[in-house]
């Protein structure tokens, strides 16, 4: 595996040895790497003759401080999973060769409105952060094929729409969302999680499922059971809400004409957890 930590160089490579040859996959990760970020990796690798990795946590997503100084750093056993599961290229830059003129006065992007409902409206400047980072990626490193989880069902939506808006030439692959057997999604930020905790935590995909399997019921009456079993659990709920699926637009009950997907954010031991389930 090549790393590369500056921009110029990566770009040069693939200009000089992959370009107009090759099919490029790349998977952009914050690190802290787990299965998720592994499947997405092998996804890439089926598909495409070269496929590269980013690890950056990128500072403008992280509308809350303490979040980002917390966000977990394994970049050595990082590297190790990703030779292990022969990755091709690993890109590792720092902020500066990211954000070349700072941080402050970054483009703004219309994105639909979709960086202002459910995780926006939790997360302010989330995803702005996203598509400035996505798009810097995506100048640095032009793939044929973009990977990315479902886990972050709203993030997939941003991200195709920045794609769409700046006419990228790239096509975005969403992979299922990998779990534990508990049914806990796999995040880099279950490592914060105590053992009990991520026993607890398994819970979110109980209440995921019988949303899931109760549409013949009213949601509201659903999900009340489900406010109870989190509460039970020492859960700080910050959202569990239906969407249409293709556009999140919010559902106040289900309508089995449309697509739907219920979407999940609530706080555990301190670790903010989403998740999300695409339900007919
Ligand atoms: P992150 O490092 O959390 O920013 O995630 C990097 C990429 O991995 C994103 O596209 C995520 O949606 C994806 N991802 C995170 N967790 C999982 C998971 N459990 N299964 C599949 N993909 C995931």
């Amino acid at each position: 595996m090549i790393i590369f930590k500056r921009a110029k160089e990566i770009t040069q490579y693939i200009d000089n040895h992959i370009l107009n040859k090759n099919s490029i996959g790349f998977v952009p990760t914050m690190g802290a790497l787990h299965n998720g970020h592994i499947s997405l990796l092998m996804q890439s690798k089926k598909a495409n003759d070269c496929s590269i990795v980013s690890i950056f946590v990128n500072p403008t997503q992280f509308n809350n401080l303490e979040d980002f100084a917390k966000y977990p750093n394994t970049v050595l056993a990082d590297i190790e999973k990703l030779e292990e599961a022969e990755c091709d290229i690993l890109f590792l830059p720092s902020v500066a060769e990211m954000y070349p003129n700072g941080t402050s006065n970054l483009q703004h992007y219309d994105i639909n409105n979709l960086d202002n409902i459910l995780e926006g409206e939790y997360r302010p400047g989330h995803y702005q952060g996203v598509c400035n980072v996505m798009h810097q990626f995506l100048k640095y490193i032009p793939t044929n094929n973009l990977y990315m989880g479902a886990k972050d069902y709203q993030q997939c939506m941003v991200v195709r729409q920045l794609i769409l808006n700046e006419n990228i030439p790239t096509k975005l692959h969403v992979c299922p969302t990998l779990r534990e057997d508990s049914g806990l999604a796999m995040s880099s930020r279950n490592i914060r999680l105590t053992e009990n905790g991520k026993a607890d935590a398994a819970i979110i995909y109980k209440c995921l499922q019988h949303i899931q399997q109760n549409q013949q019921d009213n949601f509201a009456t659903i999900k009340v059971t489900c406010e109870q079993w989190l509460l039970q659990k020492g859960f700080t709920l910050e959202y569990i809400m239906l969407a249409h699926a293709t556009n999140l637009q919010v559902l106040n009950n289900y309508n089995t004409a449309q697509p739907m997907v219920v979407l999940f954010a609530a706080w555990l031991d301190g670790v903010r957890l989403i998740d999300n389930m695409v339900i007919n």
